[in-house]
């Protein structure tokens, strides 16, 4: 069986007292949670040391990684830093990084392998924007962002892949993907994953949606059989609701 999955993206939000209180919130609800869901925060790069001693019941990830291993790139964070502070997923192709950094499925294909040569597992992100789902080649860009991005990989690889649909058009507009739309792609890119590496791999492989999703919406889309949890922006700063978000199956 699939893992299900809620990991939440606090993105370049909170001071590190904030963080450290919204990091201990979480947790604390999450010893109560009644749901079998993975829970994950990503706070930002300058928090992950100290939230991490407090953390017994969430997972961290990062939001980032550098795409070379070490040397001479000023101001870049290795994902060998990352893990020596107990990160074990990193978020990959942001569709924020891949918009206003300019990151494309060249570099992070390079990311997506060295989070893997480290142990780590990426949470690999994927969606279209509006003018493309407009035109109806939504199915052809998540494809190609998949094939660029990740399809290099060995199935052994591939195993350790979290991957997040995330419609730009629903991230952090309010418009959320109705659970039919998220459904239909959530199928349509488990039966891309089954057309390269099989059936058995694509049925285990964990797919989160995001896009303004939150306590009021949740339930109904991670009612659907091929949405496995969800990549939570805005609503993951807020521990109650983010908890809410948890309990949702
Ligand atoms: C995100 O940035 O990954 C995201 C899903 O944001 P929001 O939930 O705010 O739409």
């Amino acid at each position: 069986m699939r893992k299900n999955i809620v990991a939440g993206n606090w993105k370049m939000n909170t001071l590190l007292k904030e963080g450290m209180e919204l990091a201990t919130a979480v947790n604390s609800l999450a010893k109560n949670k009644t749901s079998n869901a993975t829970v994950i925060i990503a706070p930002p790069f300058t928090h992950l040391a100290e939230i991490k001693k407090t953390l017994t019941d969430v997972k961290l990830a990062a939001q980032n990684c550098a795409s070379e291993e070490s040397g001479a790139f000023t101001g870049e964070v290795s994902v060998g830093m990352l893990k020596s502070l107990g990160a074990e997923y990193i978020i990959i192709g942001h569709s924020e990084r891949r918009a206003y950094y300019h990151e494309d499925n060249a570099i992070l294909a390079k990311k997506v392998n060295l989070c893997l040569a480290a142990g780590l597992k990426p949470i690999f992100c994927i969606g279209e924007v509006l003018p493309e789902r407009n035109a109806n080649k939504h199915f052809d860009v998540v494809k190609s962002q998949l094939s660029e991005g990740v399809f290099h990989l060995s199935p052994d690889a591939f195993e350790n892949l979290v991957i997040a649909y995330e419609p730009v058009w629903a991230i952090g507009t309010g418009v959320t993907a109705s659970p039919e739309q998220a459904q239909e792609m959530h199928k349509f890119i488990r039966s891309v994953i089954a057309e390269k590496y099989g059936s058995q791999l694509a049925d285990s492989t964990t797919i989160l949606y995001g896009g303004s999703c939150k306590g009021s919406n949740a339930k109904e889309l991670f009612a659907n059989p091929d949405v496995d949890g969800g990549l939570i922006g805005g609503a993951s700063l807020k521990a109650e609701e983010f908890l809410q978000i948890v309990n949702a199956f």
